[in-house]
């Protein structure tokens, strides 16, 4: 078996021979990569549900549905999206056709996490192969049945030398940071971020840090409780609350908490019944270290609700804590679980001083029907993306760009985006010679008034 260094030396040869500047290559590859998912459709439903109870319903619509979507846009839109784009020429460049091309970066890294781990490999990978980079994707050692089916695909559709995928953990993932890419794109933790931002640095390679953070999710009182507490027990829960963009903790009217609360229980009885652990729809926690971490954010904290964890099953029940501390543990790290801080506000300085305590989030929701209060939360917070009035669902446009800001992340990908963020904007300028001005040109004596004439007119 080649190592990492001959592997990438290999897509390097490949990406010098041009072959994946060749649009209707690219588009094969994806069409292959699109068959053949379709195919293994079964295989990757229950390869999630061997790795974590993941329901097929859930794979379906948050990772192979969009995976899919993804692919049929790229396949769609990939001639117009490569095609250059002309711009305005200015004064400095008259006479001349001016044009942004799209280059591919060339040997793109990119590593996945394990909490989607079927799209969060998938669709990097996809929008990096429309770009026409050549891959080596790591998946998260995490889910070995989903990361071990997703190198099979892989295997199946692309030759080595244009996508691969190497399986592995922290050393893998260490060996492949260490190597010169043109492109890194991670998902994860903070932490880890920071760690795969400083092995770019060594090589001045940019990268898209795909992170976390601690979500708010603010309600007021001019709402429907009863379709908010149906909403958030369908966004929070989804996933086991194992998703990046979940709300991570409520920050409500307190007027209004005490209702709130008593609906919510009454909302995730309905979803997942009075004993969650026999729900086929509630998926597992990852493993036992993230059990215990989650179970211990459950000491000294008020649970009104749930709170049982058997850590043999994996298995945390859908969780209400009733306003804990913000000194406590679950205030101050991601939660990554099914378990849900309420705390109350009375006014906006409430609100500022709890916000204001953490970095910049992944995503921000509000609930609420007075849309002054909703412009001015959208406007004064720093966040990657958000959605009023429901949890999650600005991922599932791939017109929106998703992205974090400061420690949740930087850059962006979905749908077009995506494209952009795999491809450099290489900007052309075509230079006319039917004509050549001789304003430029020294000596400059008695041309300066026109040069200002010129500047002005073209400005
Ligand atoms: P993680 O950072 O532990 O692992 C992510 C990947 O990095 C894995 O492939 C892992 O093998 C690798 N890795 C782990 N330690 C490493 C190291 N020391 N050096 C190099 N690589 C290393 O994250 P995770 O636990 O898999 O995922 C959960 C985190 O990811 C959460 O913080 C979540 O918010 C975040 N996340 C973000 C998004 C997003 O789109 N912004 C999506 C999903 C998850």
């Amino acid at each position: 078996m080649d190592t990492i260094p001959e592997i990438l030396a290999k897509q390097r040869d490949f990406f010098k021979s041009q072959k994946t500047k060749d649009i209707f290559y690219r588009v094969s590859l994806l069409k292959a990569l699109k068959q053949e998912i379709m195919a293994r459709e079964q295989a990757i439903y229950d390869a999630l549900k061997k790795d974590f109870k993941k329901p097929e319903f859930e794979t379906f619509i948050s990772e192979f549905g969009l995976v899919i979507s993804e692919l049929n846009l790229a396949i769609k839109s990939l001639k117009k999206w490569t095609k250059p784009e002309r711009v305005k020429s200015s004064m400095l460049t008259f006479p001349s056709r001016d044009y942004i091309y799209k280059e591919p970066y060339g040997n793109v890294l990119v590593i996945a996490p394990w909490n989607y781990p079927f799209l969060l490999a998938i669709e990097p990978l996809v929008m990096a192969i429309a770009a026409g980079n050549t891959v080596v994707l790591k998946p998260s050692e995490l889910t070995k049945h989903t990361s071990q089916l997703i190198t099979s695909i892989i295997q199946k559709v692309f030759p080595n030398t244009v996508a691969t995928s190497i399986e592995g953990g922290v050393e893998t993932a260490t060996e492949l940071l260490i190597q010169k890419w043109d492109y890194i794109f991670f998902t994860g933790s903070v932490p880890v971020g920071k760690i795969v931002a400083r092995a770019a640095a060594n090589h001045l390679t940019p990268v898209t840090l795909e992170l976390g953070g601690k979500s708010p999710c603010i309600i007021d009182e001019t709402v429907n409780l009863k379709l908010v507490a149906r909403r958030i027990s369908w966004g929070k829960f989804l996933n086991a609350g194992q998703t990046c963009i979940s709300a991570d903790y409520i920050i409500i009217k307190s007027n209004i908490k005490d209702a709130f609360i008593d609906i919510l229980k009454t909302e995730i009885i309905k979803r997942y019944g009075v004993n969650p652990k026999e729900s086929p729809d509630l998926p597992r926690i990852i493993n036992k270290k993230n059990v215990l971490r989650i179970a211990d954010m459950l000491k000294d904290v008020h649970v009104v609700f749930g709170g049982h964890v058997d850590i043999e099953d994996c298995y945390i029940e859908p969780t209400i804590i009733d306003s804990p501390n913000l000194n406590s543990r679950i205030m101050n790290e991601e939660i990554f679980g099914p378990v849900l801080p309420i705390l109350t506000y009375n006014n906006n300085q409430d609100i500022e001083n709890i916000i204001w305590n953490y970095e910049k989030p992944l995503a921000f929701y509000v609930f609420s029907n007075n849309s002054i209060f909703v412009e001015q939360i959208i406007k004064k917070y720093s966040f990657g993306g958000g959605v009023v009035n429901d949890l999650l669902i600005h991922f599932g446009n791939s017109r929106l760009p998703f992205g974090g800001i400061g420690a949740s992340g930087m850059g962006a990908y979905h749908g077009k985006t995506g494209f952009d963020t795999f491809s450099h904007n290489k900007s052309i300028s075509k230079r006319g010679n039917w004509i050549d001005p001789g304003v430029r040109y020294a000596p400059y004596k008695g041309k300066f008034n026109l040069l200002k004439k010129m500047f002005k007119y073209f400005s």
